[in-house]
């Protein structure tokens, strides 16, 4: 652990410790995965190139130097987040701000970009280990005003991080108040995404301002907004104590609405009983089932990646026990740099395997839901992994999209 956390971000919490982690399960305990540091994480080789340093006392210098090189090969930022989805505003690149698909701008208030503790697979990990290139933090929601006044084909704000939830609930309502005004009508849902039903659901129960963030919710609801919380949830034991079921509660009877996402992950959720649950359970708390993602390529990426096509069938066999109300997610999806790639088929032919995916968020509207065929190994793990099948499928008929872009895969990323 202690060679590891000097390369990968590591933080965890009482409540975390106490409630989530079952100790007599630990180290493959799922929820001790979640947040531990594993020596798998890193290669062999990156794994020994630290530990050398740390045992023979080396300067605190040199182990950070080292440990930024080994950083540097984990594709801190994936996706062209960091190029590609920043917009302009007032002429100048607006900092703290992402719209990529035209009716959902993500915004990342300055004060919300860390969380309660910390996933072993974050994908925005790079923010957390003073990667300041990374910060996507905006300084003031008088920001956000002015672009949404630009923008009125946005519908939806999506406040990120970290998690904004981290936030004391006056700077929370520094943020979403505003944005309550008639001018402003044209945003329809406020959403807010947040680790910290499961981190932290002393938030919205116990915390000296809790009450305040609740009737937040209650104005934006009021005011004819969905306030919608979006849940990050792994697996079913993080919402399984009375805590966070007060506040899943408590967060309804204000009014918001809450979704849930997450990525399916190696060693803590690959099993479609566990998604089964998940979403059962979620239901009957009043939880919509939102997106399984697959997880993203950065970080110990190799640790937690399951091939597509086995995510496929994960997500068939959980969706195929539950009622139609849970199964609302959809998945699995690549947030990729071309768009949100939903894998809706495979299958193995002469040695390759043939994908069939689909868009269901692209930087091109015009892409969405059109089904295309891409090809790739059995164990491609990722967008990147497979290349464009120009011809039809001889078992389906499905031809790619025509003359798209988006037809090479491999080479947008
Ligand atoms: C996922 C995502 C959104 C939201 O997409 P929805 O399908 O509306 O939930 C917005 N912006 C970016 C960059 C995203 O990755
Ligand atoms: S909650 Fe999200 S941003 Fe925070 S550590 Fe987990 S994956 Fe990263």
């Amino acid at each position: 652990m202690n060679v590891v956390s000097k390369v990968l971000p590591f933080r965890v919490n009482t409540h975390v410790t106490t409630h989530l982690i079952d100790w007599d399960s630990a180290p493959d305990d799922p929820l001790f995965r979640l947040v531990f540091p594993h020596r798998d994480m890193l290669s062999p080789q990156n794994f020994a190139r630290i530990e050398k340093l740390v045992m023979k006392g080396a300067s605190q210098a040199e182990i950070v130097a080292a440990a930024q090189a080994v950083r540097a090969q984990l594709n801190p930022h994936p996706s062209g987040q960091r190029e590609k989805n920043v917009p302009e505003l007032d002429g100048t690149p607006a900092e703290g701000f992402q719209h990529k698909y035209r009716e959902t701008v993500l915004y990342f208030p300055a004060r919300g970009q860390t969380c309660h503790a910390y996933c072993t697979f974050c994908f925005r990990w790079a923010q957390f280990v003073g990667d300041t290139a990374m910060k996507f933090a905006s300084k003031e929601a008088e920001a956000l005003q002015r672009y949404l006044r630009a923008h009125p084909e946005v519908t939806d704000v999506l406040l990120t991080g970290g998690d904004p939830m981290i936030m004391g609930s006056h700077h929370m309502a520094a943020q979403i108040e505003p944005l309550l005004r008639p001018e402003f009508d044209h945003v329809r849902s406020i959403r807010i995404g947040t680790k910290s039903l499961s981190f932290w659901p002393q938030r919205f129960v116990t915390d000296a301002d809790a009450d305040d963030l609740l009737r937040l919710i209650e104005k934006a609801t009021g005011a004819g907004r969905n306030l919608a919380v979006m849940a990050h949830i792994n697996h079913w034991r993080e919402i399984a104590n009375p805590i966070a079921r007060t506040a899943i509660r408590r967060l309804r009877d204000a009014g918001a609405v809450i979704y849930s996402q997450g990525p399916l992950l190696a060693g803590i959720n690959d099993d479609p009983n566990i998604w089964a649950r998940n979403w059962t359970e979620q239901v009957q708390m009043g939880i919509h089932p939102y997106y399984m993602f697959i997880e993203r390529d950065t970080g110990p990426r190799r640790f937690f990646e399951v091939p597509l096509h086995r995510a496929l069938d994960i997500y068939r066999a959980a969706t195929q026990q539950v009622s139609g109300l849970a199964r609302s997610a959809r998945g699995p999806v690549m947030s990729a740099d071309p768009g949100k790639v939903e894998v809706i088929q495979t299958e193995d032919r002469e040695g390759r395997t043939r994908y069939l995916l689909q868009f269901l968020q692209a930087r091109d509207p015009a892409q969405v839901r059109r089904p295309f065929w891409a090809e790739g190994n059995q164990d491609a793990c990722w967008f990147s992994e497979l290349s464009p099948v120009l011809e039809p499928s001889p078992q389906t008929n499905l031809r790619p999209v025509n003359g798209a872009t988006i037809l090479q895969p491999g080479k947008n990323q």
